[in-house]
Order: C-alpha cells, then structure tokens, then sequence
C-alpha cells in the first residue's frame, strides 16, 4: 500500500530536473548538471515553476 503513495511523488520527480537552454532538451538527474550532456550547454534548473 506504501508503494503506490511511493510511485506518485511529484516533489521527488520535480527535484533534479533541468533544462538545456541551447538545445531545450531536457535532463533528470539526482545530481547537479551545469553542462547539457548533449551539446555542452548551459542547464537551467526547472524544478522550480518561477524563479
Ligand atoms: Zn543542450
């Protein structure tokens, strides 16, 4: 019963999410990226709706 409230979590799969902002492709990690794995560009963290 505990892992259906588990599996629905939007506070943990907001966390460690980023966006690229050359190329808009978006990442999910648990770490801090600065650098888009793609093109090498700068990451913007969108977990967070305003800033
Ligand atoms: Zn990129």
């Amino acid at each position: 019963m505990t892992q259906q409230a588990e599996s629905v979590d939007p506070y943990t799969a907001a966390d460690g999410c980023f966006e690229c902002q050359r190329c808009g492709s978006r990442t999910r990690s648990e770490e801090r990226l600065h650098e888009c794995p793609s093109c090498g560009g700068r990451l913007k963290n969108i977990a967070i709706p305003r800033e």
